[in-house]
C-alpha cells in the first residue's frame, strides 16, 4: 500500500486494553528485526569476510546443538525441527549462496546473508505445497540466528526512541513494553494480544494507551502516517482528516478532565452506602509506580509482580538487589502492607537469563512456582530477600500458580527453612509474616476449604483462573471473545473460594484485571470480597462505584447471578441492576455491550 494512494481515513477496530487517546505518527517496530550493517569490502578482505561468516555459522550450529542437548524428554518432538535447522546451516541454498555473494559482490557477510534470504523467500513463494512453503520461516529463523551472531546481538530496542510516536508492531513481548518511555511512546498497537496479556498489563501500569488484536494493522500502516489511537473503544484511525483530528483532540482533553475529576475519590474510603468496607490496593510491576500507588489512594500493594525486576536486567538479580527493592517498597508504603509475589516467569513472560527450554504450551509449562520448586536456589534467594525486607515494614508473601495442598506445604516448608537460615545468620525478619496463595488454577478452587486452613489469605488471580478454567489462551486474539469473566462457572468458582476463605476465618482478595473494572463492582461487592487490587489508575473509578453500592442489594443480585445459566443472562441482570442503582453511571447500548460511559468520555 502506498501513502499517496489513501483516499481517506481508514478505521481499524481492535481491543482497547489501556485507556487514553493519542495522536502521533506511526513507528514500525519489529522485535525480530536486526539492524544489519551493509558495506562493500576490499577484494583483500574477501577471504577474511568468508571466514567470519563460516565462524558465525559454526557458532549458530553449536547454539542449536546445545538447545537440543538441553531438551527435556517431553519436548523431544522439537529435536527433529532443530535437526532440520542444523541441516539448513549446511545447505547450499543458504551457506554457499552467501559465500558466493560475499566474493562476487564484495559485500559484508550480513548483507550477503540478507540478500540470500531475499532470494530464498522468492523461491519458496513459488512452491505450491503450503506446508513446504511455510518452511521458509525456519530458514528465516536460522538466518536470524547467524545474523545476530555476526552483528553482535544488536536487536532493535524501544528505549532509544527520542521523538513522539505510536509504536506499531505485529506483537510485543512484556520485555519490549517495559522499555517504552511514556514521554515518547504515546500509544502502541499490535496485531496480536488480548486484554489480560502481560503486555497489556504493563501498558496500563505505564499509562500508555494501547489497542491490541488488530490482526493486520502492522501490514496496513506505513511508518510516519498519522494515527489516532483510542485505547478505550479500541479504534485506530489511519490518516485522519481535519474533522476527525479536531474531534479526537477534544475527546482527548475531555478524557483527561474526567480522569482528574475521578481522582477526587482517592481520599474517600471504599465503603458502600450501608457501611460494607472493601480494602483497595494496587498492583505494581515497577518500583517507580509507588508514587502513583500513593497518589491514587491505595491502601497498600496487593500484588507486586516481581518478575519485572528480572526482566529489566541481563543477569539474575542478587539477593541484595531484591532486598533493597522490597525494603524500599515496604518503607514507602508503611504502615500499609506490600504483598510480594514470588517469581512468575514463564507463560507470556520470559527472561533471557533463565532458560526454560522451548515449550509448546508455555502457559501449561514450567511457569511460576513450578520453576521455583525446580530451581531451589532461585527460590531461596527470593525468600531470603523478602524475609529480610519484612523487618522494615509490613510485608506479605504471595505464591503464584499453586495447584493444591502438596505445593502449599512445600512452599511453607521453604519459608520456615529460610527463616531458620536467616536466624542463624543473625538477620532480622518478621517471624509472623503473612503467607497467601494466588487462587488461579481450578484445582486450587476445588481445594480451597483445605488450603484455607494452611495460609493467612487468598488472592484470586482471575486472569489465569479464567484462562485455565475456560481453556482460553489469554494472549490469543482469536479466542479473546470467549474470555468471559461473567461466565456462571467462573462466578461460582469465585463464590466457592470466598466462602471457603471466610469459613476458615481468612481474608480473600482479588488481584486479576477483573478487580479493576467498574462493571464488575456490584458482583464483587455482593460476593463479599475483602480486598480488590488493581492498577493504580483504576482506583478512583472503582472507589466511586463502591461508594454508590448498597451491599445488601449486591448480595441479592449475587443470589440471582449464582442461579443463572449463561453469561448473557448475567450480563442482563447486571445491566438492569446498574441502571436501577447507580444514577449518573450511563450504559451505552449501541452494540448490545455494557459500556460505562462515565468511565470513558
Ligand atoms: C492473575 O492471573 O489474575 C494475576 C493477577 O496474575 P498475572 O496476571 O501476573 O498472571
Ligand atoms: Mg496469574
Amino acid at each position: 500500500m502506498n501513502l499517496e494512494h489513501r483516499s481517506g481515513p481508514i478505521i481499524l477496530k481492535g481491543v482497547g486494553v489501556s485507556p487514553g487517546i493519542a495522536i502521533a505518527p506511526a513507528y514500525h517496530f519489529d522485535n525480530r528485526r536486526i539492524k544489519v550493517p551493509r558495506f562493500n569490502i576490499h577484494p583483500n578482505m574477501i577471504e577474511k569476510e568468508c571466514n567470519r561468516f563460516k565462524e558465525a555459522v559454526s557458532k549458530a550450529r553449536e547454539q542449536i546443538k546445545q538447545i537440543m542437548e538441553d531438551l527435556p524428554d517431553e519436548l523431544k518432538d522439537h529435536a527433529s525441527l532443530l535437526q532440520s535447522h542444523l541441516m539448513m546451516l549446511k545447505d547450499k541454498m543458504l551457506f554457499d549462496r552467501t559465500l558466493n555473494l560475499i566474493s562476487k559482490n564484495k559485500i559484508n557477510a550480513e548483507w550477503a546473508l540478507e540478500k540470500s534470504l531475499e532470494q530464498i523467500r522468492v523461491l519458496f513463494k513459488r512452491i505450491k505445497d503450503p506446508y513446504i512453503r511455510e518452511r521458509v520461516e525456519d530458514v528465516e529463523y536460522v538466518a536470524r540466528r547467524v545474523l545476530n551472531i555476526l552483528a553482535g546481538d544488536v536487536s532493535e530496542d524501544l528505549s532509544s526512541l527520542n521523538e513522539q510516536v505510536i509504536v506499531v508492531a505485529k506483537d510485543l513481548s512484556p520485555a519490549d513494553t517495559t522499555q517504552m518511555n511514556p514521554e515518547f511512546v504515546k500509544a502502541f498497537i499490535t496485531d496480536m494480544g488480548s486484554r489480560t496479556s502481560h503486555t497489556a498489563i504493563v501498558a496500563r501500569s505505564l499509562g500508555i494507551p494501547a489497542v491490541v488484536g488488530l490482526e493486520s494493522a502492522s501490514t496496513q500502516i506505513l511508518s510516519g502516517e498519522i494515527l489516532i489511537v483510542d485505547g478505550i473503544s479500541g479504534e485506530v484511525i489511519i490518516s485522519p482528516d481535519k474533522e476527525l483530528l479536531h474531534k479526537y483532540e477534544e475527546r482527548r482533553k475531555e478524557y483527561i478532565k474526567k480522569h482528574l475529576e475521578t481522582i477526587e475519590y482517592r481520599e474517600l474510603p471504599a465503603e458502600t452506602l450501608d457501611g460494607f468496607k472493601v480494602t483497595i490496593k494496587a498492583n505494581i510491576e515497577f518500583l517507580d509506580e509507588i508514587a502513583s500507588v500513593l497518589d491514587y489512594g491505595a491502601e497498600g500493594i496487593g500484588l507486586f509482580r516481581t518478575e519485572f525486576l528480572y526482566l529489566q536486567r541481563k543477569e539474575l538479580p542478587s539477593e541484595d538487589i531484591l532486598f533493597e527493592a522490597y525494603k524500599y517498597a515496604a518503607q514507602r508504603l508503611y504502615p500499609h502492607p506490600v504483598t510480594i509475589r514470588t517469581l512468575d516467569i514463564g507463560g507470556d513472560k520470559f527472561v533471557s537469563n533463565i532458560s526454560l527450554g522451548e515449550e509448546k504450551n508455555p502457559n501449561l509449562g514450567l511457569r511460576a512456582i513450578r520453576l521455583c520448586l525446580k530451581e531451589p536456589e532461585l527460590f531461596r534467594t527470593q525468600l531470603r530477600a523478602i524475609l529480610r525486607a519484612s523487618a522494615f515494614g509490613n510485608i506479605q508473601i504471595l505464591f503464584p500458580l499453586i495447584s493444591g495442598h502438596r505445593q502449599t506445604m512445600l512452599v511453607k516448608k521453604y519459608v520456615k527453612e529460610t527463616q531458620e537460615e536467616l536466624r542463624a545468620r543473625g538477620e532480622d525478619f518478621d517471624p509472623n509474616i503473612k503467607i497467601g496463595l494466588m487462587i488461579e488454577v481450578p484445582t486450587a478452587v476445588a481445594m480451597a476449604d483445605i488450603l484455607a486452613r494452611e495460609v493467612d489469605f487468598f488472592s484470586i488471580g482471575t486472569n489465569d483462573l479464567i484462562q485455565y478454567s475456560l481453556a482460553i489462551d489469554r494472549v490469543n486474539e482469536h479466542v479473546a471473545h470467549l474470555y468471559e469473566p461473567l461466565h456462571p462457572g467462573i462466578l461460582r468458582m469465585i463464590y466457592q473460594t470466598a466462602t471457603a476463605a471466610h469459613s476458615a476465618g481468612i481474608e480473600v482478595a482479588m488481584c486479576g484485571e477483573m478487580a479493576g473494572e467498574m462493571l464488575y463492582v456490584p458482583i464483587l461487592v455482593g460476593l463479599g470480597l475483602d480486598e480488590l487490587s488493581m492498577h493504580p489508575r483504576s482506583i478512583p473509578r472503582v472507589k466511586q462505584m463502591i461508594r454508590q453500592s448498597n451491599h445488601e442489594k449486591c448480595v441479592e443480585l449475587v443470589e440471582k447471578v449464582l442461579k443463572a445459566k449463561t453469561a448473557p443472562e448475567i450480563r442482563g441482570l447486571l445491566k438492569n441492576f446498574i441502571k436501577e442503582h447507580y444514577p449518573g453511571v450511563v450504559i451505552n447500548e449501541e452494540n448490545g455491550d455494557i459500556f460505562l460511559l462515565e468511565e470513558v468520555y
